[in-house]
């Protein structure tokens, strides 16, 4: 990583870096804010990604890491070399729907306007083809909810040995509770800090990860190219996400060559806004990235408005077209009551958004889609309308969690939505099992949950690290430029009330977003028979899009010279 201007740290002094890194180097060489060499003050201090200690510190700041071979640079020069490539080689984008929800509220645009201009935008540098992840987390909630039935339905058996047969060893190799595995940010965390909860976390892959799976074997082979000649941009809200492309589980061997990663560059909302802006000529200031344009309340990508759209490219960009499956008693929501400016003049077109009640907590509804999905298969009960959600402790709204009860009361099941690196902590804390636990030969009960959907940042993904800041308030006096688009709000923001607009955006998108249950989408289903070859969990599935988790100080003590045995556990693969 780069550490940035703005995150330049103060020269330690020589008692400093005695105190921090032992006694002065007896080398000349200068040493920079955490013992990293330096050539000269002047230069960029330089770390590998394996230097990341995953502290919440750096996790989720924007401000700290920027990672070279992720860069815009490396993204506009791998679209020049494609350019001149003859049809040998090709870019593709895909975008999160968190990040097209963040630059559609910034220009002003519904959320389909948006994904057809950022169509048009992209394509217009040489782009072959812009998709979005809905579509992969499709793929991600199917597997994560087959997942946690056959884990859930395990554990219990295993409980009830345990009570018939008082045998104390009865254990399942995938213990509740299961624990999201979406957020990078969360599963760096756990291998370097936690390692003794790896087991709880799910197998399987994040929508970024099963998009770069889909693009470099299914859009590849279309496209009539190698994995190697596709070069995969992730458009993310996040810079975590680009520490998740870099994971060398996710690449793929390719005959003698080298592994070709299934996302090669992964670009946040705000640097994406950056490339609008460079592309337009509008000036941003550095310190928030809003312009001088429109009183200054227009963030970088309020250029997105001044981009040409394009068609989107089917069903991998979330396309839905034909007769909106709206009806009469959708209309009579809330949201829609809300949605006042429902562009009429897209009706036969639309973006298939996320299945959920409430939002799903901006990052994937895994928890509500997990939740329904086992509720019905396990119990035979079908769980309607919003979840209801109960927040143990009023000041930590981070913090919800949902039951699904029997007629008489009983708790069935009992699920948490933890955000937030405070919940984590306290989440990890519980589930760990002590000295005690393991002197018994057992684990820990866990927090009491059976699944939780653990995200880094507080209010999940549409607050991401890597998204647009708040607008800031409007200096009385300021005159508007009446060419721009008026900007969203003339008095600032809070970072919550942002988050609600995003949500607003993500959910509805000004009428042209539906919401869809992955599988209700005959594409994903149409995939499963005809690409993976089996069903959801089917062994074809598990190898597309299942990973892996590593016990990173493991790795790090055999590399320095550990043992067979340690070196044998440092892989935690997958039982389920
Ligand atoms: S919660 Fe934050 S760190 Fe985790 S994936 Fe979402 S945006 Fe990235």
């Amino acid at each position: 990583m780069i550490l940035n201007k703005r995150s330049k740290a103060p020269t330690p002094t020589p008692a400093d870096t005695t105190y921090l890194f032992g006694p002065t180097p007896t080398t000349n060489k200068p040493i920079g804010q955490w013992g990293i060499e330096k050539k000269k003050d002047s230069d960029a201090i330089k770390v590998s990604l394996s230097d990341c200690l995953a502290c919440s510190g750096c996790i989720t700041s924007a401000e700290t890491v920027l990672l070279e071979a992720q860069s815009i640079d490396e993204f506009k020069q791998q679209v020049a070399a494609c350019a001149q490539s003859g049809g040998r080689r090709a870019v593709v984008v895909s975008i999160a729907p968190q990040s097209r929800a963040s630059l559609a509220y910034a220009a002003g645009l519904s959320t389909l306007d948006a994904a057809k201009r950022l169509t048009g935008f992209f394509k217009a540098m040489g782009v072959a083809r812009v998709y979005d992840t809905t579509a992969a987390r499709d793929f991600s909630l199917l597997e994560a909810r087959e997942e946690f039935v056959e884990r859930f339905r395990a554990s219990k058996a295993a409980n009830d040995d345990q009570n018939n047969q008082n045998n104390q060893n009865s254990q399942t190799p995938n213990p509740l509770p299961v624990l999201a595995s979406a957020c990078p940010g969360w599963v760096c965390y756990a291998e370097k800090q936690s390692p003794a909860v790896l087991p709880h976390i799910s197998h399987v892959k994040s929508p970024q990860q099963i998009m770069g799976t889909v693009v470099k074997r299914r859009v590849a082979a279309a496209l009539g190219l190698d994995p190697g000649a596709v070069f995969h941009v992730a458009v993310m809200p996040c810079y975590d996400k680009k520490l998740e492309a870099s994971r060398e589980d996710f690449r793929e061997g390719e005959g003698d060559g080298a592994p070709v990663p299934d996302v090669d560059c992964v670009l946040t909302t705000g640097e994406v806004a950056e490339l609008l802006a460079g592309a337009f000529g509008v000036t941003v200031a550095e310190k928030d990235g809003y312009s001088s344009e429109a009183g200054g309340l227009l963030e970088g990508a309020g250029a997105l408005a001044r981009c040409d759209p394009a068609p989107l490219d089917g069903w991998l960009a979330s396309l839905g077209t034909g007769v909106r499956p709206r009806t009469m008693a959708d209309m009579d929501t809330d949201a829609d009551m809300d949605d006042a400016d429902v562009d009429a003049s897209n009706d036969d077109e639309w973006v298939w958004g996320c299945d959920s009640k409430d939002g799903g907590g901006g990052s994937g509804g895994y928890l509500e889609h997990v939740f329904r999905y086992a509720a019905k298969t396990v119990f035979g009960v079908v769980v309607d309308g919003p979840l209801e959600y109960v927040v143990p402790r009023a000041r930590n709204p981070d913090l919800k969690e949902v039951v699904l009860r029997d007629t008489d009361g009983v708790v069935l099941m009992k699920f948490a939505q933890a955000y937030g690196f405070r919940n984590i902590q306290n989440m990890v804390r519980k589930i760990k099992p002590t000295a005690h636990d393991i002197h018994l030969g057992g684990g820990r009960d866990g927090c009491g949950y059976d699944y939780v959907e653990i995200m880094a940042c507080p209010s999940g993904c549409l607050n991401g690290g890597g998204q647009l800041p708040p607008p800031p308030a409007l200096p009385a006096g300021t005159m508007l430029d009446p060419s721009a688009p008026m900007p969203a709000t003339l008095g600032g923001m809070t970072a919550k009330e942002l988050v609600d607009e995003l949500e607003t955006r993500y959910r509805w998108g000004g009428g042209t977003v539906e919401a869809r249950a992955p599988d209700q989408s005959p594409e994903v289903a149409e995939a499963y028979r005809e690409w993976v070859m089996g069903g959801v969990g089917s062994e074809g599935a598990r190898a597309l899009f299942h990973t892996r988790y590593h016990d990173r100080g493991a790795e790090a003590a055999a590399a320095a010279g550990g043992t067979v045995a340690i070196a044998a556990q440092l892989k935690l693969t997958s039982d389920w």
